[in-house]
């Protein structure tokens, strides 16, 4: 088997396959991890763990500890993104101690086999694997702005940032840059922050943001961005502007296509992606594509359990949990709405966990079918990336809320509970 591409939708998969026996080449042209590992998933969160903890020492007060500051050393808090990056991409390459990692660029041959410098590699089995990398915004301008890969290489935080974009990275970025203490202004076309997730979620989560000082602007189109960082936009027909000393543009991502597919007659969709069908097969015999590059869903998680499906012949689940990891965190999984369904929301406030720290803010909405039986939830609260993992075996299993388990007292997880 060859798989090209060492992040989620390569890495994991590949090292068990290789495990059971199999011949398998992993072929990377950059560091293992891929997106997730070394821009993305674990660098922003590694930021964030330092943006909520001067988030939580700011709201100490609350429980009557007064402490001073904080004090951000950004420079320290960006170090130890390569320590926990270093640490995780180690464990990568002990997984992979059966596989053999090549490192280079693979290329298609219009044979259907795949070239690394003067190498040739045949499989009965190739795997495309190679993600996706930040789109950029066509507006005058737009090379004053950076995207999520360039800002996770500042080691100097902004005092203030236009973030362009209020999907789940531009959300991502406000959160984590403005608990840090920088001014975020955050610019978006849709009506609605977060497109595409639960609407009462979304709005609650824009105001909770604004609460904390984040100035978030809806149904925003930008035009042009001068060289003082000054971002142009327009507000129904009105023309704004908003000025910092950084632009961030999160205005989504873009696959990263391997040389040569189109020779190889290996289809790609009107986005751009490479076309699969449900099973991941490209139109290519033997050649299947997982994970960003297919655009299906531009998940970590997502990109592993396709790999898995893939590789190593696993049933493909049918509830995919996504967590927005703002402050607070937005998580669900499931149906938002649709013909026979019902919805039943559950403010944080009446759960005696969430009263006694503090954690109020927040809303869990549970969408039942006819049966009772949990088709969605969709969270914004403390701890949604947790309490998530409570409800997807419900959507998965098709199972209504439990009344024959025991939850501990006093947990969030109670909300969940018949
Ligand atoms: P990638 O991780 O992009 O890996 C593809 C690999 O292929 C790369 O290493 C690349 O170098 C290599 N490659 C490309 N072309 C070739 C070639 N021709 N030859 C050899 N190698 C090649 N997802 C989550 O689930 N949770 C999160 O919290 C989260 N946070 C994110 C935050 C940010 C800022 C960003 C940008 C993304 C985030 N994501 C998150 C999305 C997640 O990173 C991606 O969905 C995931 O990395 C996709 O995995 P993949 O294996 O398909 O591709």
């Amino acid at each position: 088997m060859i798989i090209i591409g060492g992040g989620p939708g390569g890495y994991e998969a590949a090292a068990r396959v290789a495990d059971a026996g199999a011949d398998v080449v992993l072929i990377e042209k950059d560091l293992l991890g891929g997106t997730c590992l070394n821009r993305g998933c674990i660098p922003t969160k590694t930021l964030l763990a330092a943006s909520h903890a001067a988030a939580e020492v700011r709201r100490a007060g609350r429980f009557g500890v007064e402490v001073g500051g904080p004090v951000v050393d950004y420079g320290k808090a960006h170090e130890r993104v390569a320590e926990v990056t270093d640490e995780l991409r180690s464990a990568i390459e002990s997984m992979l101690a059966k596989v053999q990692v090549i490192k280079g660029e693979a290329v298609f041959t219009p044979d259907g086999n795949v070239r690394v410098g003067d190498e040739i590699f045949h499989a009965p089995k190739i795997v495309i694997a190679t993600g996706s990398c930040p789109a950029s915004l066509r507006v005058p301008g737009a090379e004053y702005a950076i995207n999520s890969d360039e800002f996770l290489k500042l080691s100097r935080l902004p005092e203030s940032a236009v973030i362009i974009g209020g999907g789940v990275i531009g959300l991502e970025f406000a959160s984590l840059l403005n608990g840090l203490g920088c001014a975020v202004t955050v610019v978006e076309y849709c009506p609605e922050v977060l497109p595409g997730v639960d609407s009462d979620i979304a709005k609650r989560l824009r105001s909770y943001l604004k609460r904390q000082g984040i100035d978030i602007i809806t149904g925003a189109a930008v035009t042009a961005i001068d060289s003082d960082r000054t971002v142009h936009f327009t507000v129904k027909g009105k023309e704004k502007t908003a000025q910092a000393e950084c632009v961030i543009c999160a205005v989504g991502r873009r696959p990263v296509v391997p040389q040569g597919v189109a020779e190889a007659d290996i289809e790609l969709t009107e986005r751009g992606f490479i076309r699969v069908d449900d099973d991941f097969r490209t139109t290519r015999e033997g050649v299947f594509a997982v994970g960003d590059v297919n655009g299906r869903c531009m998940l970590a998680h997502a990109a592993t359990a396709q790999a898995m499906q893939v590789m190593c012949g696993e049933k493909h689940p049918k509830a995919m949990p996504a967590v927005v990891f703002t402050d607070p965190e937005v998580a669900t999984v499931g149906l938002s709405d649709g013909e026979g369904l019902r919805a039943i929301k559950r403010p944080y406030g009446s759960n005696g966990k969430a009263l006694a720290s503090g954690e109020t803010d927040g809303l869990v909405k549970i969408v039942l079918d006819g049966e009772d039986c949990v088709v969605g939830v969709h969270i914004v609260g403390p701890h949604a990336s947790d309490l998530i993992a409570v409800a997807t075996p419900l959507v998965e299993y098709h199972r209504p809320l439990p009344a024959d388990v025991i939850f501990a007292h006093p947990t969030l997880a109670e909300i969940l509970k018949a």
